[in-house]
Order: structure tokens, then C-alpha cells, then sequence
């Protein structure tokens, strides 16, 4: 076998040799980080676009190496995704989540909204509708706070399966979000197919907004588009005044980003959810 391996070697560029050791070091190092308590919570304001109030919190997971340090989702979300270890480390997200969100209501900082991303896999895990539902029972809570963020592709395949979960979600009260609008597929279709509650603009499209006629076009678009169909829209990778004096002008209702703040701890968020409510 040994043997085998060492030939299957040379099939591999210098390159790629380094890249699959790397994925395995990643692999390796995940499948032990939830036992060894190395995943943390970072969580982003989102705001109201109008009133410049936080309305909810997006939950971004990190996860600090014992020996690398931290290493970005970018760089280990995919591998997870590709062994399967995107389910128990989703699972852990979810819980820490919506306990934490709820730890918000306690402290009587509310009510502001928790959204969690969910991968293709672990939504379509057959667990995954029970152990959602068992964590808002356990956590205490409400249904209505949690929202959900799919990918437009999570949306276009296993269609009636995807819809069932949907709409079980949402007959409990949770929200849904299509996330990196606008990157996937270029259909719509399923805007008409599935209950979904908000649009997240990738920050793709807000970099250029005031300075690329194309993207100026496109996001006031998407914007008019999500008002008529009912839908929410939320802004990402705000970082300035003049992307927010757009959105603005142009309606749309939540926006989040460096502008406001970058993910942060549960404390620190806490603090700054308290330092802005009105009493
Ligand atoms: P995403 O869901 O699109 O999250 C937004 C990303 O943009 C985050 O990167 C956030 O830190 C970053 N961001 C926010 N505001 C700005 C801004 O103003 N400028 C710029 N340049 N970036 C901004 P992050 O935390 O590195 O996460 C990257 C991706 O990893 C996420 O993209 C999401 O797809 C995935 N991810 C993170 N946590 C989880 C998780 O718990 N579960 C799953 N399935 N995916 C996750
Ligand atoms: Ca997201
Ligand atoms: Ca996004
Ligand atoms: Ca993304």
C-alpha cells in the first residue's frame, strides 16, 4: 500500500503535493478542534440602514490552532465541507449561537436577530431540521430570532427535499437568508419556489457601488427587485460613508461591515449591543 502511495505521488505536481498535505494538516486539526475547545464565536452588527440601529448579529466561526494560530473559515470551511466535519462543527455553531443570542435577551438586549451560515451538506444532513429545532428548545430561544443564510446553490438542488426543511423552518418562526446574492446562479427561479425572507448582497457587488456604473446598476437593482417581492436586503462589506449614503438613498435596509464593526467577540458585542440601545 506504502508502495502505491509513493506512485501515486508522482501523478502530483510539486504543488499539489504541498496543498493535499496541507488540506490533511487542516483535516486532521478540525477533526480534534471542537473536543479541544479551539472554535470560538465572532459575531457582526447588522444594521438598520435608516435608523443606524443593530438590529442582529451575524455569527462567524474562527478557529485558533495550538500551533498555527488563527486560520481564516476561508481557508478551512471548504475542507470541512469536504469530510463531513461540517456537521458536528455546524452543530456546535448552532448551539453556541443561539445560546449566546439568547444570553442577549437575558441581559435584556433585544431583540436582535442571530444569523447562522449553513453549508450545503448540513442542511441537507437528514438531522438537521431535529437538531435545530432541539437546540432552540434547549436554548431557550424563540424561533423568530434565529435566520438561517443558505448559498443560491444550497437553494437549486434537491429541490422538494430543500423546500420540506423550509418550510418547517418557517412555520416555527425561523428566517431564512440567501447568502452572496448575486454570485451563484444566474436563475432566480428559485425565489418563486422557496419562502425565503432576505437577500444578503455580496460585498463583491458593494466594493465598487460609487465608482462601477455596472455595479451601481446592478445592486439598485437587486435592491427594487427584493422591495417588491417582500423580501429584506441586506447590504455586506459595507467600509464606507459613501456606500451607506447609497444604500440609503437607494433603500435598501440593513447593511453590515468594517464601516460598523468587524466580527468580535461574544463579550465585546454584548458591550456594544449595550452601549447602543436606547433606555
Ligand atoms: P460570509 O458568510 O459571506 O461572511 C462574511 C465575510 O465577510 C466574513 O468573513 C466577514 O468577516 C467578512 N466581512 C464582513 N464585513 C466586511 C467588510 O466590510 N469588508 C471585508 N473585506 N470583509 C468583510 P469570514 O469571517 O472570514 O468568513 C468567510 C466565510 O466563511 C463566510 O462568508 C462563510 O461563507 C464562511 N463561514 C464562516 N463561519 C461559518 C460557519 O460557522 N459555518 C459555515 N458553513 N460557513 C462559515
Ligand atoms: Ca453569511
Ligand atoms: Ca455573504
Ligand atoms: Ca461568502
Amino acid at each position: 500500500a506504502k508502495e502505491n502511495g509513493r506512485q501515486g505521488y508522482q501523478f502530483f505536481t510539486p504543488t499539489m503535493n504541498v496543498r493535499a498535505v496541507e488540506r490533511q494538516f487542516i483535516a486532521e486539526g478540525l477533526r480534534r478542534a471542537i473536543a479541544k475547545d479551539e472554535l470560538s464565536l465572532h459575531y457582526q452588527p447588522v444594521i438598520d440602514v435608516r435608523t443606524g440601529e443593530i438590529t442582529g448579529a451575524e455569527a462567524l466561526t474562527r478557529w485558533t490552532h495550538p500551533a498555527r494560530g488563527p486560520i481564516a473559515p476561508d481557508d478551512f470551511i471548504p475542507i470541512a465541507e469536504d469530510s463531513g466535519l461540517i456537521i458536528p462543527i455546524g452543530r456546535w455553531v448552532m448551539r453556541e449561537a443561539c445560546s449566546e443570542a439568547q444570553r442577549w435577551t437575558d441581559a435584556g438586549l433585544g431583540p436582535i436577530t442571530i444569523a447562522v451560515n449553513v453549508s450545503a451538506m448540513e442542511f441537507q444532513d437528514h438531522g438537521f431540521l431535529t437538531g435545530v429545532l432541539g437546540i432552540l428548545a434547549d436554548t431557550g430561544l424563540d424561533p423568530r430570532r434565529l435566520v438561517i443564510e443558505l448559498t443560491e446553490s444550497v437553494l437549486m438542488r434537491r429541490v422538494e427535499a430543500t423546500a420540506e426543511v423550509l418550510q418547517s423552518l418557517r412555520e416555527r418562526g425561523v428566517r431564512v437568508a440567501v447568502d452572496d446574492f448575486g454570485t451563484g446562479y444566474s436563475s432566480l427561479s428559485y425565489l418563486r419556489k422557496f419562502p425565503v425572507d432576505a437577500l444578503k448582497i455580496d460585498q463583491s457587488f458593494i466594493r465598487q457601488i460609487t465608482t462601477e456604473g455596472r455595479d451601481t446598476t446592478l445592486v439598485t437593482a437587486v435592491i427594487h427587485m427584493a422591495r417588491s417581492l417582500k423580501l429584506r436586503v441586506i447590504a455586506e462589506g459595507v467600509e464606507n460613508v459613501d456606500e451607506l449614503a447609497f444604500l440609503k438613498e437607494h433603500l435598501c435596509d440593513g447593511a453590515q461591515g468594517y464601516l460598523f464593526s468587524r466580527p468580535i467577540p461574544g463579550p465585546q458585542f454584548m458591550a456594544l449591543l449595550a452601549a447602543s440601545s436606547v433606555h
